[in-house]
């Protein structure tokens, strides 16, 4: 029978709340053998969002792939040869890259004396018993559980689609789907690519597709990309950009099944309006869910994920939940949400962490406070996103798609008060001005003079 661990903490999931718990934990002292981190994934905690941007990015997939098979390319990106390019490969993006902060290697949670359990999927979770079974029948026990496992793609077979398990229809969550993706991608070259889904995922695949010399088709069933962030004013830039780049826009209907050739790879995507597209290959882009089926019936839930108090403690004692499955009080809007982003799963690691430790000095800390923050980079575009997009809307500067250097941005305003600011192609002061404004919230006299005075209004505060 395999051996029993016993950890003082552990963290189950090895991804971006996972590597910055780590870090915090470290800061905050910790002894050797205290602290495990149990990731399915086979490297250790990485910034998630390298692999729609920098990971598959033209001249890093052909350095990567030029003269290597798949699998060595993949066993040398394991042992962290990252000379062959200067791109977004691994180890240049392991946390806390992302952040500013000292890069993780192996070696880093060796030094601090924290054991890295990697290829693990942790199967059963009995909170009751403070224990946790592998895939191989491992058993973990600890006494602080910290869940941070993130949240899995939802698959267009979940949807019954017709066809949809067909080769070449990628998904991207992990490294491995990144990899498998950019081999597709040397192999189809100047072929064709149908993205299917026009949020995050969509936008920006889209792009990497198009700057990998693929004839890229999106197709999306709402009336512009985005629309649970962007209005039809900041959609509408995008979508031009993404016109004049060359990318063709298929919107109001969706994927309805996918015909395949004598390979079983995918041929054609079959929409629901009757038309077909032609593909080499598919990626889907529609949505994530959280991965909490460790600890159903076990922790109270609310909107998707575990509920959690300010600092990340879930209905059941010693057990944390952090990142995209905490549902946690957002003091700013005085509401329980789910925030499934980088910035969110960063802070909330080490908000868990420093509450933690605070307890068991019998100390207590501030509660969490967290501004929501988005961002995205396609093409050379870039944009981020502060506050809360509800209310009226004022759109601001230079949007024309066809700009040399576009900059705009749009306001949110909820009853009388700045709520919410994007910003495309912001400096570094412009970005934390408008932060800055979304977490002040000050109070709008005119919406005209709003929008008149559109960044500055920002920049003068
Ligand atoms: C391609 C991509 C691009 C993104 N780009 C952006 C962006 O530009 N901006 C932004 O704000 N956000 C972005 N995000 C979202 C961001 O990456 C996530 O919000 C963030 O990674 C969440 O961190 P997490 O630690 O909660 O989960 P994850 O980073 O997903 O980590 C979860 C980990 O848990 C592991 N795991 C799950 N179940 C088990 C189990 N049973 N046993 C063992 N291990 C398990 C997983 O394998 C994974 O390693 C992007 C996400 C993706 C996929």
């Amino acid at each position: 029978m395999a051996e029993e661990k016993s950890f003082k903490y552990v963290i189950v999931g090895g991804g971006v709340a996972a590597g910055y718990a780590a870090r915090e934990f470290s800061k905050q002292g910790l002894k050797p053998g205290e602290l495990a981190i149990i990731s399915r994934e086979q490297v250790p905690p990485y910034e998630r969002p390298a692999l729609s941007k920098g990971y598959i990015n033209l001249e890093s997939n052909n350095k990567r792939s030029i003269g290597f098979s798949f699998v060595l390319a993949r066993f040398l990106t394991i042992l962290f040869f990252s000379w062959y390019t200067d791109k977004a490969t691994l180890p240049g993006f392991y946390v806390c890259a992302g952040s500013g902060g000292e890069k993780q290697f192996p070696q880093w949670y060796k030094e601090n004396g924290i054991e890295l359990i990697l290829d693990t999927e942790i199967v059963k979770a009995d909170l009751a018993a403070k224990t946790l079974v592998s895939g191989t029948g491992q058993v973990f026990k600890y006494q602080t559980l910290l869940a941070a496992t993130g949240s899995s793609v939802t698959r267009l077979s979940d949807f019954g689609v017709q066809g949809a398990d067909a080769k070449n229809i990628f998904y991207l969550r992990e490294l491995d789907d990144a990899d498998e993706l950019v081999t597709a991608m040397d192999v189809k070259k100047n072929g064709k690519a149908v993205v299917v889904g026009g949020g995050y995922i969509g936008l920006e695949l889209s792009s990497a597709l198009k700057v990998n010399n693929l004839e890229v088709t999106m197709v999306y069933p709402e009336p512009w990309c985005m629309p649970r962030l962007f209005t039809a004013g900041i959609a509408s830039f995008y979508e031009g950009y993404y016109a004049n780049k060359g990318i063709n826009i298929v919107k109001g209907t969706v994927a309805a099944g996918f015909s395949t050739n004598s390979n079983g790879e995918v041929a054609e995507v079959k929409l629901k309006d009757g038309r077909t597209l032609k593909a080499d290959i598919v990626i889907v882009g529609v949505g994530a869910r959280p991965i909490i089926s460790l600890f159903k019936g076990q922790v109270e839930e609310e909107k998707g994920g575990l509920k959690t108090d300010a600092f990340f403690k879930t209905s059941v004692p010693d057990v944390y939940a952090i990142g995209d499955i905490a549902t946690f009080p957002m003091k700013l809007y005085n509401e329980m949400r789910r925030v499934e982003h980088v910035d969110h799963a960063r802070k909330s690691a080490e908000q868990a962490v420093k509450a933690i430790k605070a307890a068991e000095e019998g100390k207590s800390i501030p509660e969490y406070d967290y501004l929501p923050y988005f961002y995205s980079r396609a093409f050379d575009l870039s944009w981020q996103f502060y506050g809360d997009n509800v209310g009226e809307t004022v759109m601001f500067g230079d949007n024309d798609p066809k700009s040399p250097k576009p900059k705009f941005g749009s306001y949110w305003i909820k009853e009388g008060k700045l709520i919410g600011a994007f910003l495309e192609g912001g400096t570094p002061e412009e970005n934390k001005a408008i932060a800055k404004v979304a977490r002040t919230q000050p109070s709008v006299e005119s919406l005209n003079v709003l929008s008149k005075e559109g960044l500055s209004f920002a920049t003068k505060i």
